[in-house]
């Protein structure tokens, strides 16, 4: 009898669409239980609730049924995630053997993508694998102190350029995650971390995939989003990043925001928030910035917002964090959703 979380079950799996060579195709997700990261067993990223998704003890007999199950439901999408809340390189998460099996059973699909920390990316790996991989790497800041202090990441900048120049000298794809707003820094100070981070990664990706906070249970970031010490960014700032980038960038842009349209995660007024996501779905398809273009009188709420953290000095969230005679946002109507 299974239990509810057996280690021999997906944790989920979808279809969706994706993109491959620029051209919108059939996606299927699949979300596999693992002994989870390395790194969050030690403590892990502020934003990280993956510690708590992971299990203990899966076996490769576990991991094999999973492999079995996500099989079943696959109906030959040419391009096919395989999330570990973890790295899929890493041989306490995904044994060898797995990982040739894993790759063997998808390697007619016209692409398979799986994530990584850099310390797993080695040459001798890359030799392994068949040319229809992208690697997702979680760079997340190019700035050192953003990814020690606000992430607490464990790696460098450099440790992900390393292992991204890697992937690519052994032609295979690289998809680098940014995170937008980060712990401690406000919403002007985040911008311009992630266009950086974007110039940085553009050397080494394929696409840039940009994940604005999102407050998952059990973080450190939910702590400090509990005492309104950290507000998601406003969607406004998703799509400046986006408008910055586009055509300063080789790589292909992308979004799909976690949570967006929640307090937890990116959000705007609550009246603007799902056409403005919508508009971010289209532009991660077409690429056009006139997909951005979207109206809401709360952009002036964004911009009073931005200012007003520049003269306060503080990146605590304005909303919630102080009472009525800071009522910079559109969150004072009562609408604040959790
Ligand atoms: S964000 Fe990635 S590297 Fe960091 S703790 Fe979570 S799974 Fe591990
Ligand atoms: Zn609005």
């Amino acid at each position: 009898m299974k239990t509810k979380r057996s280690p021999s079950q997906l944790e989920a799996c979808w279809k969706e669409k994706d993109l491959i060579a620029g051209a919108v195709s059939d996606a299927m997700v699949i979300i596999m239980r693992t002994n989870g990261c390395r790194w969050a067993k030690t403590g892990g990223c502020s934003m990280c609730g993956y510690r708590q998704a992971s299990i203990q003890n899966v076996t490769e007999d576990d991991l094999n049924r999973q492999v079995d199950e996500a099989l079943s439901k696959y109906s030959g999408e040419p391009f096919v995630k395989i999330y570990t809340s973890g790295s899929f390189l890493d041989e306490g998460e995904i044994p060898h053997a797995t990982r040739e099996r894993i790759l063997g059973e998808f390697l007619d699909c016209g692409r398979i993508l799986f994530e990584s920390r850099p310390e797993f990316v080695t040459s001798g790996i890359l030799s392994e694998l068949p040319k229809n991989v992208t690697i997702a790497l979680g760079l997340e800041s190019s700035d050192p102190d953003v990814l020690r202090v606000s992430i607490n990441k464990g790696f460098s900048p450099e440790d992900s350029k390393r292992a991204g120049m890697l992937i690519k000298e052994a032609n295979l794809g690289v998809r680098t995650y940014l995170l937008l707003k980060p712990p401690f820094l406000t919403e002007s100070a985040a911008i311009e971390d992630t266009v950086n981070s974007a110039m940085f990664a553009d050397r080494f990706s394929d696409e840039i995939s940009i994940n604005p906070l999102n407050i998952q249970h059990g973080t450190y970031a939910e702590r400090l989003w509990r005492s309104s010490d950290v507000r998601p960014p406003w969607i406004w700032s998703l799509i400046e990043v986006l408008k910055r980038l586009s055509g300063n960038v080789g790589a292909r842009l992308m979004s799909s925001p976690s949570g967006g349209g929640s307090s937890r995660g990116a959000h705007n007024c609550g009246r603007c928030d799902l056409e403005a996501l919508d508009a971010v779905e289209k532009f991660s398809f077409s690429q056009d910035t006139k997909d951005l273009d979207i109206k809401c009188e709360c952009i002036d709420s964004w911009q009073t917002y931005i200012e007003s953290e520049k003269i306060l000095g503080t990146a605590a969230d304005l909303d919630r964090g102080f009472d009525g005679d800071l009522a910079l946002g559109c969150e004072k109507d009562g609408r604040i959703r959790y």
